[in-house]
C-alpha cells in the first residue's frame, strides 16, 4: 500500500509520541497534521478544527514529527512536507521577502550577494532616499555616485555594474517593464536572466519567485548544508538537482516555496551554521541519517 508522506508522518508521530499520551489525562491523544499546522486534542470530544491561536503544546510534539516518520519513510522526497512542518510551527509565517516593488526586490537580491540583509537594507534605505529604486532613474546614475550609495552592501563597485547589467538587459529586452518581463515564461525567463552578468541560479531564482511570483524553488547555502547534514543530499548534489528534489516532490506553489525557503534560511542561521546546535533545533527529531561525520563533513 502507498501512504503519502502526510500519512506516514502521522502514523510515525501518533506511535512515537508515548509521553504526550502520559500527560495527557484521558486515554486518548490525537495528532492531526495539516498543510499548515498541527493541533493536539486531549479528547474526542475536543472540536475537529485546529485552534485559531498558537498552542504551545505543539513545539513538544516537533521532536516526535521527524522521529516518527523516519521509521517508515525511506526517500528523501518524502521528508520534505514534515520537514516544512516542523519549522513552520516553530518559526511561524516569516512574509519574506521584505520589499515594496518588485523591482527593489530585485536590488536586493542583487545587493544580497556574499553579504547579511541588514547591510542591504543600509543600502536600500538610501537609494529609496534619493528616490532610485526605478529602473530609468538607476540607470541615469552616475556609476560612482550609486557605488557609493550601495557602499554598505560589499563589493559596491562589482554590484554597480550587476544593477546597471540587470537594468540594461530589462531595458533592451522589455523596454524597461518588469510586468513585459515577468509575462515571459518562467524557464525561458531563467534562462536569460542567467545570461546577464553577474546573476546566478540562486540570485536569478529568487527574482522569479520573490519579484515575479513564479514557482520556482530557490536553492542556497544553508538549504544545501541542512539537508546533506541530515543525509538527504549528498555532498556534490548539483543546484538544479536539489531544486529538483523540491520541486517535484511539493506541489508547484508559489507561497509554499516562498515560506520554505524562509525557513530554511532561519534554521540556518539560528541553529544550523558551521557549528550546528541540534539541540533545541526544529529538526532535531529528523535524525535518521544524522551523524557525527555528516555533521563534520559540512
Ligand atoms: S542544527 Fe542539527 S538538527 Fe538542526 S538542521 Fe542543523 S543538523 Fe539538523
Amino acid at each position: 500500500m502507498y501512504l503519502k508522506p502526510m500519512e506516514l508522518a502521522l502514523i510515525g508521530a501518533q506511535e512515537s509520541f508515548p509521553a504526550m499520551h502520559a500527560r495527557c489525562s484521558s486515554a486518548q491523544a490525537k495528532l492531526a497534521l495539516t498543510c499548515s499546522r498541527i493541533t493536539c486534542t486531549k479528547t474526542t470530544r475536543h472540536p475537529r478544527s485546529a485552534p485559531k491561536s498558537f498552542d504551545p503544546r505543539l513545539l513538544k510534539l516537533i521532536p516526535y514529527i521527524g522521529e516518527g516518520l523516519s521509521m517508515y519513510a525511506c526517500t528523501a522526497g518524502q521528508y520534505l512536507f514534515p520537514l516544512y512542518e516542523s519549522l513552520n510551527i516553530y518559526f511561524g509565517d516569516l512574509h519574506w521577502w521584505p520589499g515594496d516593488s518588485p523591482f527593489e526586490v530585485i536590488v536586493g537580491a542583487i545587493l544580497t550577494q556574499n553579504t547579511t540583509w541588514h547591510n542591504v537594507e543600509i543600502a536600500i534605505k538610501k537609494l529609496k532616499a534619493k528616490e532610485l529604486l526605478h529602473p530609468g532613474r538607476l540607470m541615469e546614475t552616475e556609476d560612482d555616485v550609486l557605488a557609493e550609495l550601495i557602499r554598505s552592501s560589499g563589493y559596491y563597485n562589482v554590484k554597480t555594474r550587476r544593477l546597471k547589467s540587470f537594468v540594461q538587459y530589462l531595458c533592451d529586452e522589455y523596454d524597461g517593464s518588469l510586468d513585459r518581463m515577468f509575462a515571459e515564461d518562467l524557464w525561458h525567463l531563467r534562462e536569460t536572466l542567467l545570461r546577464v552578468k553577474g546573476i546566478g541560479e540562486e540570485t536569478a531564482d529568487s527574482i522569479l519567485l520573490y519579484a515575479g511570483e513564479k514557482p520556482v524553488f530557490v536553492v542556497d547555502a544553508y538549504t544545501r548544508r541542512i539537508l546533506q547534514r541530515h543525509g538527504f543530499s549528498c555532498k556534490d548534489a548539483g543546484y538544479g538537482e536539489i531544486q529538483a528534489l523540491f520541486m517535484t516532490n511539493l506541489p508547484n506553489n508559489v507561497p509554499l516555496y516562498k515560506q520554505y525557503h524562509a525557513l530554511l534560511v532561519n534554521t540556518g542561521k539560528t541553529f544550523c551554521n558551521k557549528t550546528p546546535r541540534c539541540e533545541g533545533c526544529p529538526l532535531g527529531g529528523f535524525n535518521a541519517c544524522l551523524n557525527e561525520r555528516s555533521l563534520a563533513a559540512v
